[in-house]
């Protein structure tokens, strides 16, 4: 299997290559030359992540040098649980303005009702809660055990999958730069909390100079002769991180099918599109998926494309959601890609096969609000622009929505809307009990280079 730059077939990869190079020659991003066309037939009999993930995996490993690890990469990347959880409304939704099909049941009591619900694809059960976790881990095993430094910028979920993946890696130095000050305190303590080969930089700046202090230090060999060691980039962009993560939509569509026999349909909280790029491709490959939804915050170029036809990358705005404030999502070269065809992509959009939505911070405030008494469920800022899609435009059955991250990392928008505390996962609070670390360091990039 070859990979190509988004921008130009003329030159092809090897997997490895793309992994280690992040970002192609022409600064097109990589894709596979091909999807292989899968059967619900070719999963039979397999059930855990690791099984699928390798069935579903081995074609885009084939020829590389990293093929006869593929067994060991994905029982070490899949090594947690990934379920698909079904809830029903224990009440009438307050907020949600969809119509609802019988208001006598709005004051039904506790208990399960029989009205229509929908699925959750829980992602938060990874070291470090977030879906981003099975990225990370499926990136750090494919590059374990090669002398390599990785340096990524975050302000929220990566940097903390990104370090929990790669601690302890034989080889491997980590460094994280986030902006100091603008994160929450538990976000800091899951980027600060690893030691050993992983070095955190609280930069006195914003994120996006914190961007642009990784991308100079990628393309510097300065700082390959200060570290002797070759420098990649883990941000999402990286093929390394989005092929694995294909695996999930595999295992629930297989799940849900076997069950319903029926498809199922997918709402995606999406910011830079790489976890819904991941939900096409496993649909192209012939996975058992339905329609797919993107669910984005205040941020709205992809909903404004899918009704205008016109790609209008804009700055991004901060919401609630934070880990989907995007202006400019990189993957959706990959999209586009895809849909080289764009009377195709036309065709999708008006059928419905493809959506995309844009909820509001007061829409994200109401959902968090009635999760637990509509729900029974706590959802995180990003899981509830999905949840509100739900709600509102589709409201039929054999959806699933996609849950990004666990509640509990984002406490200070979530409690007070619901007015409780959220039990801490044994995960989060195993990280929040160590000792932290962190090098301060002004925005200056020779600072950061003495410092490394
Ligand atoms: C990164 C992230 C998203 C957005 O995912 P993309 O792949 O960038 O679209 C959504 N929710 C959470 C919790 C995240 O960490």
């Amino acid at each position: 299997m070859k990979f190509y730059s988004t921008k130009s077939k003329e030159k092809s990869y090897s997997f490895s290559e793309a992994i280690s190079m992040g970002l192609a020659d022409d600064g097109g991003l990589f894709v596979p030359e091909y999807f292989p066309s899968k059967s619900v037939e070719d999963f039979a009999n397999l059930n855990s992540m690791a099984e699928i993930a390798q069935e579903l995996l081995k074609d885009f490993f084939k020829g590389d040098v990293l093929e006869k690890n593929l067994a060991r990469i994905c029982q070490q990347a899949f090594d947690f649980e990934v379920p698909l959880v079904e809830v029903r409304p224990l009440r009438e939704s307050v907020t949600a303005t969809a119509a609802v099909p019988d208001v006598a049941t709005a004051t039904a009591a506790v208990g399960q009702s029989t009205q229509l619900g929908f699925q959750v694809l829980e992602l938060f059960h990874g070291p470090t809660l977030a879906f981003k976790d099975v990225g990370a881990r499926f990136l750090a095993n494919c590059i374990s055990g090669k002398k390599l430094a990785v340096m990524v910028a975050t302000s929220g979920d990566t940097g903390g999958a990104v370090a929990g993946a790669f601690v302890g890696k034989p080889g491997i130095q980590v460094y994280i730069l986030y902006p100091e000050g603008k994160i929450s305190a538990r976000q800091e303590t899951q980027l600060t909390c690893w030691g050993g080969n992983v070095k955190a930089f609280a930069v006195q700046g914003t994120f996006d100079d914190c961007q642009r202090m990784v991308k100079s230090v990628l393309s510097s060999a300065e700082a390959i002769s200060i570290s002797q060691m070759k420098f990649i980039s883990a941000n999402s962009i990286n093929i390394g991180r989005l092929l694995p993560q294909m695996v999930y939509y595999a295992k629930s569509s297989l799940e849900y099918f076997r069950a319903h026999a029926v498809k199922c349909n997918y709402i995606i909280p999406s910011g830079n599109l790489g976890n819904a790029v991941a939900a096409f491709w496993a649909r192209k490959m012939g996975l058992p998926i339905g329609k797919i939804v993107l669910a984005t915050n205040a941020n709205r170029p992809i909903p404004d494309f899918f009704q205008t036809g016109r790609w209008e990358p804009r700055a991004s705005v901060m919401t609630l959601a934070n880990a989907m404030d995007v202006g400019n999502p990189s993957n959706m070269e990959r999209f586009l890609d895809l849909y080289s065809d764009r009377a195709e992509l036309q065709i999708e959009i008006q059928s419905g096969q493809i959506q995309s939505f844009s909820v509001t911070d007061e829409q994200i405030r109401q959902t968090i609000a009635e999760g637990p008494s509509r729900w029974n469920q706590i959802w995180c800022p990003h899981t509830a622009t999905a949840v509100y899609c739900w709600e509102k435009y589709i409201q039929e059955p054999h959806w699933v929505v996609v849950s990004t991250a666990h509640a509990s990392k984002f406490e200070t928008i979530v409690e007070p809307l619901i007015q409780q505390k959220i039990p801490v996962p044994s995960e989060l609070q195993s990280l929040l009990d160590r000792p932290t670390k962190k090098t301060v360091i002004h925005a200056d990039l020779d600072e950061l280079m003495r410092n490394l």
